[in-house]
């Protein structure tokens, strides 16, 4: 049978509001209009509500989480600088690549799979060195791990090293007190939790970081990416002056600007409580059918997508069987595993009725495929009871 709406699942892009995909429909304004610099000016301000950072300095720029991982690097590294990279999945090492491609030679800090690595072992490591900086993923997409932002920022207290958090698939749902935890960069891209299509690269960067980029001796070579051309445009709009360096993407702005108005109206806690309690109550629905995901514990794993073993037997046609059923899944992506795990998305505006829906499909779709030791229903009531009795709003 042929579904005429499937569901995107994945965990990224994700579904956006109605709301949002219509902000984009407007009509394009000059980027240096009134009009425009005021609805900048607010997408700026919203980005300090929405990253908890209200004296950093905000970026928004067109690209995707890529180029934001390759701005928060760029810019406040240089030659020779010793960098500590936390690995808890592809992006992760993604930064790793990035970092090597300027000619550094970043420590690894590898987790083992569906773990971060234990406090212990990251304070030995911090131990060693006088790091300039540590990055680290909030969430890995490849592997659904969360990482503790705020016992990693507890160990960086007091020292003189910037703590770069790539938030892209976490910011705007799982917690991070920016400032408060004195989280130094803290970057992520839009078309996840922030609930605006894919094109915008969103940045938090505290005072200290600037000031630390400009002080460089011999700063890597970059030019789209630079602060120097991009920071006299943000201080701009931020005042509502109009600023011009490369033609921002209108329209991404307007949605962008109608997703943060949703973001800020739900609460940021409400909004951070609601991802944790769909996260688990989709687990306990997993649970029940027999399915296993990569995060090995709860306190690791991520409020916004899970990364889930297939069963035995099974393989990539559970994806097809999920799409057939009207849910459009994605693969495992971190190289070895790969084919051993399928993952979806549960963040943004997606809530309780989109998961219950979901679990049906994924129900049907291990049904179609022979496996059917469950019975039907099961991964919903499971669902069902979790989200009704654990009481997370309280
Ligand atoms: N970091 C993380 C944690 C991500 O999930 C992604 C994208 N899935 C990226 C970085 C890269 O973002 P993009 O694909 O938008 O370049």
């Amino acid at each position: 049978m042929k579904h005429h709406r499937n569901k995107l699942m994945i965990p990224g892009p994700v579904e956006f509001s109605p709301a949002v995909l219509n902000a984009m429909a407007q009509p394009t304004e000059s980027h240096v209009g009134a009009n425009f610099v005021n609805t900048f000016k607010k997408a700026l301000e919203q980005l300090k509500t929405v990253f908890c950072a209200n004296s950093y300095q905000g970026f928004i720029l067109a690209g995707s989480g890529t180029f934001a991982m390759d701005v928060a690097a760029s810019n406040v590294l240089e030659q020779n600088d010793q960098v500590l990279i936390i690995d808890t999945g592809y992006f992760s090492q993604r930064m790793v690549q990035l970092i090597k491609h300027y000619g550094l030679n970043p420590d690894v800090l590898t987790a083992k799979l569906g773990t971060v690595p234990s406090l212990d072992l990251i304070k030995e490591t911090l131990a060693k060195k006088d790091y300039k900086a540590v990055f680290l993923t909030h969430v890995d997409t490849s592997t659904g791990v969360l990482f503790d932002l705020k016992l990693i920022a507890q160990q960086l207290q007091g020292k003189d090293t910037l703590l770069i958090v790539d938030g892209v698939a976490a910011a705007a749902a799982a917690e991070c007190k920016t400032e408060e935890w004195g989280i130094d960069i803290y970057f992520s891209a839009s078309q996840k939790a922030c609930g605006t299509p894919p094109g915008l690269a969103l940045l938090m960067v505290s005072p200290r970081a600037l000031a630390l980029a400009e002080q460089r001796k011999k700063p890597l070579p970059n030019y789209y990416a630079s602060w120097q051309n991009w920071l006299p445009v943000m201080k701009a709009y931020a005042q509502g002056d109009p600023a011009y360096f490369g033609t921002p993407p209108v329209n991404l702005i307007y949605a962008l600007v109608e997703s943060f108005t949703e973001i800020i109206a739900e609460g940021m806690e409400i909004r951070i409580k609601r991802h944790l309690k769909q996260a688990f109550a989709f687990r306990q629905g997993l649970k029940a059918l027999g399915l296993q995901t990569i995060p090995q514990t709860d306190s690791v794993a991520a409020p916004t997508l899970s990364a889930i073993y297939y069963p035995s037997g099974i393989g990539s046609e559970l994806i097809k069987s999920l799409a057939e059923n009207g849910v459009v899944a994605a693969g495992g992506i971190l190289p070895k595993f790969q084919d051993q795990y399928f993952r979806l998305g549960h963040m943004g505006c997606c809530n309780y009725l989109d998961l219950i829906a979901v679990l049906a499909a994924l129900e049907q779709a291990l049904y179609s495929l022979d496996y059917c030791c469950f019975d039907l229903g099961s991964a919903v009531a499971a669902f069902q009871n979790a989200y009704i009795k654990k009481n997370f709003l309280e």
